[in-house]
């Protein structure tokens, strides 16, 4: 650089998404319900040129010490498939990082699902929106089975954003990470869970979308919907607000129909879309 002109950083494209999954889910009787037998935990690494930022963690070593941990229900009814090298700790170390590099993590939701790794990464912000933070931290007794507060027992440093502040392709967008040469917002999807977000990616040519638990199946956001019912079921069964998890739905199916060139949209349990990115 040229003594006295002062660079600015202007946020572009990282330098790498690689993309994990950090545990698999093998529902009982899925199969004869005409459900999918293996669902993923589709976890983003991505690489900028301050550090790392993963997206959602998946389970973690904790998890794999102590699945007792996850419930007994959770257990008994999601089947799942824990092994030390799926956690994402081990995963960025088979990458050839340091876990210390990871310097952020941007949850969807706090699920115990997506919270697991937490731990392994004591010393990263932790990025939400506040009121999935607030709601995980006073859970009523319905949602208490979907928290494990052992994810966040060692006081991750939270970082709470609010909903809105820009539009993106017609949805709030609340831009996070100013300083990172990696674009990245967060796209509130509430519905699922209280403060539910998705988060989009800028790449070299078009958005990666990570959309969390806001749809479960490829054919939910399809032009026309079609996902087996057992999906719609699973779905129905833990949405805290019905109306808006089935409009941010049809929302989405509406921005895969009309801008397919420029964003690519995946979700966390469809194994789908971590097979066609390996
Ligand atoms: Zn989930």
């Amino acid at each position: 650089m040229v003594a006295g002109i002062v660079r600015r950083t202007v946020n572009v494209a990282p330098r790498a998404i690689h993309h994990l999954s950090c545990g698999t889910l093998c529902p009982r009787g899925a199969s004869l319900l005409r459900a999918p037998a293996r669902l993923v935990c589709h976890c983003l690494l991505i690489e900028g040129a301050d550090g790392l930022v993963l997206v959602d963690t998946g389970f973690g070593s904790d998890d794999v010490r102590r699945p007792r941990q996850l419930g007994l229900v959770f257990n008994a009814v999601l089947g799942p498939r824990l092994n030390a090298p799926d956690t994402a700790v081990a995963q960025v170390r088979a990458l050839g990082f340091d876990p210390n590099d990871v310097r952020h993590i941007i949850t969807t939701h706090l699920d115990l699902d997506h919270t697991g790794g937490l731990p392994d990464f004591p010393d990263a912000e932790v990025h939400l929106i506040g009121r999935e933070l607030q709601a995980a931290m006073n859970p009523s007794w319905r949602e208490r089975p979907r928290y494990v507060s052992a994810h966040w027992a060692h006081g991750p440093r939270w970082v709470e954003h609010d909903a809105g502040g820009e539009r993106w392709f017609g949805f709030d967008g609340v831009r996070i990470l100013p300083g990172s040469d990696a674009e990245i917002l967060l796209i509130p999807l509430h519905g699922h869970t209280h403060g539910h977000t998705g988060v989009a990616i800028r790449r070299a040519d078009d958005w990666l979308l990570h959309c969390g638990d806001a749809y479960f199946h490829h054919g939910e956001i399809a032009t026309p919907p079609s996902a087996p019912r057992a999906v719609a079921a699973m779905a129905a069964f833990d949405e805290v607000d019905r109306a808006a998890r089935r409009g941010n739905v049809e929302r989405l199916g509406e921005l895969a129909a009309r801008h397919s060139e420029e964003i690519e949209l995946i979700c966390s349990h469809d194994a789908c879309y971590l097979d066609a990115a390996r």
